[in-house]
Protein backbone atom coordinates (compact mmCIF):
# COMPACT_ATOMS: atom_id res chain seq x y z
CA UNK A 1 0.00 0.00 0.00
CA UNK A 2 1.48 3.76 -1.11
CA UNK A 3 2.37 5.28 2.15
CA UNK A 4 3.00 1.79 4.20
CA UNK A 5 5.81 2.01 6.74
CA UNK A 6 9.50 2.02 5.94
CA UNK A 7 11.52 -0.48 8.15
CA UNK A 8 15.59 0.88 8.78
CA UNK A 9 18.17 -0.92 10.45
CA UNK A 10 22.14 -0.80 10.63
CA UNK A 11 25.35 0.87 11.86
CA UNK A 12 24.21 4.60 11.32
CA UNK A 13 23.23 7.22 8.76
CA UNK A 14 24.46 5.96 4.97
CA UNK A 15 24.19 2.39 6.42
CA UNK A 16 20.81 1.64 6.05
CA UNK A 17 19.66 -1.48 5.36
CA UNK A 18 15.76 -2.66 4.76
CA UNK A 19 14.47 -5.42 6.84
CA UNK A 20 11.17 -7.39 7.65
CA UNK A 21 10.61 -7.42 11.42
CA UNK A 22 7.59 -5.17 12.21
CA UNK A 23 4.22 -6.58 12.41
CA UNK A 24 1.53 -6.36 9.95
CA UNK A 25 -1.19 -4.08 11.03
CA UNK A 26 -3.72 -6.56 10.04
CA UNK A 27 -2.01 -8.95 12.76
CA UNK A 28 -2.69 -6.34 15.27
CA UNK A 29 -5.81 -5.96 17.29
CA UNK A 30 -5.16 -3.20 20.28
CA UNK A 31 -2.02 -1.03 20.59
CA UNK A 32 -1.70 0.90 24.23
CA UNK A 33 0.39 3.75 23.99
CA UNK A 34 2.10 4.58 27.35
CA UNK A 35 3.30 8.51 27.95
CA UNK A 36 4.43 10.66 30.50
CA UNK A 37 2.29 13.52 29.77
CA UNK A 38 -0.48 15.06 27.76
CA UNK A 39 0.47 16.23 24.54
CA UNK A 40 3.55 13.74 24.16
CA UNK A 41 1.69 11.21 21.92
CA UNK A 42 0.45 13.58 19.72
CA UNK A 43 4.02 15.18 19.09
CA UNK A 44 5.57 11.99 18.53
CA UNK A 45 3.43 9.32 17.23
CA UNK A 46 0.01 11.14 16.29
CA UNK A 47 -0.01 10.14 12.54
CA UNK A 48 0.35 6.90 13.39
CA UNK A 49 -1.87 6.25 15.63
CA UNK A 50 -4.73 7.68 13.32
CA UNK A 51 -3.34 5.50 10.51
CA UNK A 52 -4.22 2.45 13.04
CA UNK A 53 -7.64 3.62 14.41
CA UNK A 54 -8.22 4.15 10.40
CA UNK A 55 -7.88 0.69 10.01
CA UNK A 56 -9.50 -0.85 12.46
CA UNK A 57 -6.96 -1.14 15.33
CA UNK A 58 -7.91 -0.17 18.98
CA UNK A 59 -6.21 2.13 20.47
CA UNK A 60 -5.72 3.30 24.74
CA UNK A 61 -3.90 5.75 25.93
CA UNK A 62 -2.04 5.51 29.58
CA UNK A 63 -0.59 9.03 30.48
CA UNK A 64 1.71 8.49 33.68
CA UNK A 65 0.90 12.49 34.77
CA UNK A 66 -1.38 14.90 34.21
CA UNK A 67 1.08 17.19 32.74
CA UNK A 68 0.90 19.34 36.15
CA UNK A 69 3.79 21.36 35.75
CA UNK A 70 3.17 21.84 32.43
CA UNK A 71 1.48 25.43 30.44
CA UNK A 72 2.87 29.29 29.83
CA UNK A 73 0.20 31.09 31.39
CA UNK A 74 1.72 32.21 34.62
CA UNK A 75 -1.53 33.72 35.67
CA UNK A 76 -3.95 30.75 34.99
CA UNK A 77 -4.72 28.56 38.49
CA UNK A 78 -1.98 25.70 38.77
CA UNK A 79 -5.00 23.97 41.13
CA UNK A 80 -6.83 24.02 37.78
CA UNK A 81 -3.74 22.42 35.26
CA UNK A 82 -4.59 18.50 35.80
CA UNK A 83 -8.30 18.75 35.09
CA UNK A 84 -7.69 21.17 31.69
CA UNK A 85 -4.33 18.99 30.57
CA UNK A 86 -6.93 15.97 31.26
CA UNK A 87 -9.40 17.12 28.95
CA UNK A 88 -6.99 18.70 26.59
CA UNK A 89 -5.63 15.05 25.95
CA UNK A 90 -8.65 13.64 25.89
CA UNK A 91 -9.90 15.57 22.98
CA UNK A 92 -6.57 15.55 21.35
CA UNK A 93 -7.05 11.76 21.48
CA UNK A 94 -10.54 12.53 19.48
CA UNK A 95 -9.08 13.74 16.59
CA UNK A 96 -7.23 10.72 15.70
CA UNK A 97 -9.59 8.00 16.71
CA UNK A 98 -8.85 7.19 19.93
CA UNK A 99 -11.78 7.06 22.96
CA UNK A 100 -10.16 5.00 25.89
CA UNK A 101 -7.63 7.65 28.05
CA UNK A 102 -6.54 6.93 31.02
CA UNK A 103 -4.32 8.23 33.54
CA UNK A 104 -1.76 7.04 36.35
CA UNK A 105 -1.88 10.37 38.53
CA UNK A 106 1.78 10.43 38.88
CA UNK A 107 3.21 13.90 39.45
CA UNK A 108 4.83 15.59 36.69
CA UNK A 109 8.39 16.45 36.67
CA UNK A 110 9.00 13.72 38.97
CA UNK A 111 8.67 10.45 37.38
CA UNK A 112 10.93 7.86 38.27
CA UNK A 113 11.15 4.43 37.23
CA UNK A 114 9.54 2.48 40.50
CA UNK A 115 8.52 -0.78 41.30
CA UNK A 116 5.14 1.12 42.05
CA UNK A 117 5.24 2.32 38.36
CA UNK A 118 6.21 -0.58 37.12
CA UNK A 119 3.23 -2.97 38.69
CA UNK A 120 0.63 0.09 38.01
CA UNK A 121 2.22 -0.27 33.83
CA UNK A 122 1.97 -4.12 34.24
CA UNK A 123 -1.79 -3.52 35.60
CA UNK A 124 -3.07 -1.60 32.28
CA UNK A 125 -0.57 -4.13 30.18
CA UNK A 126 -2.86 -6.77 31.49
CA UNK A 127 -6.28 -4.72 31.41
CA UNK A 128 -6.01 -3.54 27.99
CA UNK A 129 -3.39 -6.78 26.65
CA UNK A 130 -1.89 -5.21 23.43
CA UNK A 131 -0.36 -6.86 20.84
CA UNK A 132 1.75 -3.70 20.04
CA UNK A 133 2.96 -0.91 23.00
CA UNK A 134 4.21 2.51 22.08
CA UNK A 135 6.61 4.42 24.67
CA UNK A 136 8.74 6.69 25.28
CA UNK A 137 12.85 5.84 25.14
CA UNK A 138 14.72 5.65 27.89
CA UNK A 139 17.98 6.28 26.43
CA UNK A 140 19.03 9.98 26.19
CA UNK A 141 18.77 11.75 22.56
CA UNK A 142 21.56 14.16 22.58
CA UNK A 143 20.35 15.72 19.40
CA UNK A 144 16.44 16.54 20.57
CA UNK A 145 16.69 17.49 24.26
CA UNK A 146 12.89 18.15 25.01
CA UNK A 147 12.39 14.76 23.67
CA UNK A 148 14.39 13.36 26.63
CA UNK A 149 12.94 15.07 29.68
CA UNK A 150 13.44 12.97 32.71
CA UNK A 151 9.63 11.94 32.79
CA UNK A 152 9.92 10.30 29.37
CA UNK A 153 12.78 8.32 29.96
CA UNK A 154 11.94 6.86 33.33
CA UNK A 155 8.25 6.54 32.02
CA UNK A 156 10.35 4.35 28.82
CA UNK A 157 12.51 2.56 31.47
CA UNK A 158 9.34 1.05 33.50
CA UNK A 159 6.92 0.44 30.28
CA UNK A 160 9.83 -1.71 28.91
CA UNK A 161 10.26 -3.49 32.51
CA UNK A 162 6.54 -3.90 32.76
CA UNK A 163 6.32 -5.66 28.65
CA UNK A 164 9.14 -7.97 30.20
CA UNK A 165 8.93 -9.13 32.81
CA UNK A 166 6.38 -7.60 34.28
CA UNK A 167 3.50 -8.14 32.63
CA UNK A 168 4.12 -11.40 31.57
CA UNK A 169 5.41 -13.20 34.52
CA UNK A 170 1.98 -14.62 36.16
CA UNK A 171 4.20 -14.21 39.38
CA UNK A 172 5.60 -10.97 38.98
CA UNK A 173 3.66 -8.54 41.45
CA UNK A 174 1.16 -11.43 42.38
CA UNK A 175 -1.50 -8.93 43.61
CA UNK A 176 -2.29 -8.45 40.11
CA UNK A 177 -3.30 -12.20 39.70
CA UNK A 178 -4.17 -12.92 43.01
CA UNK A 179 -6.65 -10.26 43.96
CA UNK A 180 -7.40 -8.28 40.47
CA UNK A 181 -7.83 -11.60 38.73
CA UNK A 182 -5.59 -10.46 35.91
CA UNK A 183 -3.72 -12.82 34.22
CA UNK A 184 -0.24 -12.74 32.29
CA UNK A 185 0.04 -10.82 28.77
CA UNK A 186 2.72 -11.21 26.49
CA UNK A 187 2.94 -7.67 24.52
CA UNK A 188 4.49 -9.00 20.66
CA UNK A 189 5.92 -5.78 19.72
CA UNK A 190 7.14 -2.40 21.40
CA UNK A 191 7.42 1.09 18.83
CA UNK A 192 9.83 3.02 20.61
CA UNK A 193 8.93 6.93 20.70
CA UNK A 194 12.06 9.53 20.67
CA UNK A 195 14.26 7.19 20.13
CA UNK A 196 18.15 8.54 19.17
CA UNK A 197 18.02 5.27 17.07
CA UNK A 198 14.99 5.22 14.83
CA UNK A 199 14.29 1.78 12.76
CA UNK A 200 11.08 2.11 11.33
CA UNK A 201 9.49 5.05 9.96
CA UNK A 202 5.55 5.74 9.30
CA UNK A 203 4.51 8.07 5.94
CA UNK A 204 1.91 9.93 7.79
CA UNK A 205 1.20 12.65 5.23
CA UNK A 206 -2.06 11.70 5.05
CA UNK A 207 -3.17 12.00 8.54
CA UNK A 208 -0.56 15.15 9.20
CA UNK A 209 -4.08 17.57 9.18
CA UNK A 210 -5.16 15.17 12.03
CA UNK A 211 -2.19 15.24 14.26
CA UNK A 212 -1.76 19.23 13.74
CA UNK A 213 -5.92 19.02 15.08
CA UNK A 214 -4.93 16.83 17.79
CA UNK A 215 -1.24 19.02 18.66
CA UNK A 216 -4.44 21.97 18.75
CA UNK A 217 -6.14 20.66 20.76
CA UNK A 218 -3.46 20.99 24.04
CA UNK A 219 -4.39 24.87 23.54
CA UNK A 220 -2.33 25.11 27.19
CA UNK A 221 0.74 23.77 25.18
CA UNK A 222 0.59 25.19 21.59
CA UNK A 223 -1.65 27.93 21.86
CA UNK A 224 1.51 30.13 21.89
CA UNK A 225 3.06 28.47 18.83
CA UNK A 226 2.16 30.55 15.64
CA UNK A 227 4.85 28.21 13.41
CA UNK A 228 3.48 24.90 15.35
CA UNK A 229 2.35 23.41 11.99
CA UNK A 230 5.58 24.48 9.83
CA UNK A 231 8.07 23.19 12.79
CA UNK A 232 6.16 19.74 12.82
CA UNK A 233 6.23 19.74 9.12
CA UNK A 234 10.08 20.62 8.71
CA UNK A 235 11.06 17.74 11.72
CA UNK A 236 8.42 15.24 9.81
CA UNK A 237 9.99 15.49 6.52
CA UNK A 238 13.44 15.13 7.55
CA UNK A 239 11.85 11.48 9.43
CA UNK A 240 10.56 11.42 6.17
CA UNK A 241 13.75 12.34 3.60
CA UNK A 242 16.02 9.23 6.09
CA UNK A 243 13.68 6.85 5.02
CA UNK A 244 13.84 7.46 1.78
CA UNK A 245 10.45 8.47 0.89
CA UNK A 246 9.96 10.99 -1.93
CA UNK A 247 9.81 14.64 -1.74
CA UNK A 248 7.56 15.92 -0.38
CA UNK A 249 6.21 12.92 2.45
CA UNK A 250 5.86 13.57 5.85
CA UNK A 251 6.89 10.99 8.02
CA UNK A 252 7.23 9.57 12.12
CA UNK A 253 10.52 7.76 13.84
CA UNK A 254 10.01 4.29 15.64
CA UNK A 255 12.57 1.89 17.35
CA UNK A 256 10.76 -1.11 16.73
CA UNK A 257 11.71 -3.92 19.26
CA UNK A 258 10.36 -7.42 18.68
CA UNK A 259 9.18 -8.98 22.25
CA UNK A 260 7.89 -12.45 21.76
ZN1 LIG B 1 6.43 15.14 27.75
Amino acid sequence: MPGAGVHLAGAGPGHLVRMAGVLDDAEVARVLVITAHPDDVDFGAAGTIARWTDAGIEVTYCVVTYGDAGGYDEDFPRADVPALRRAEQVAAAKCVGVHDVRFLGYPDGRVEATLDLRRDLARVIRQVRPDRLVCPSPERNYAAIGVSHPDHRAVGSAALDAVYPDARNPFAFPELRDREGLAAWKVREVWISGSPMPTHFVDVTGTFGRKIAALRAHVSQTGHMDDLEERIRTRLSRAAQTAGLPEGRLAESFQVLETP
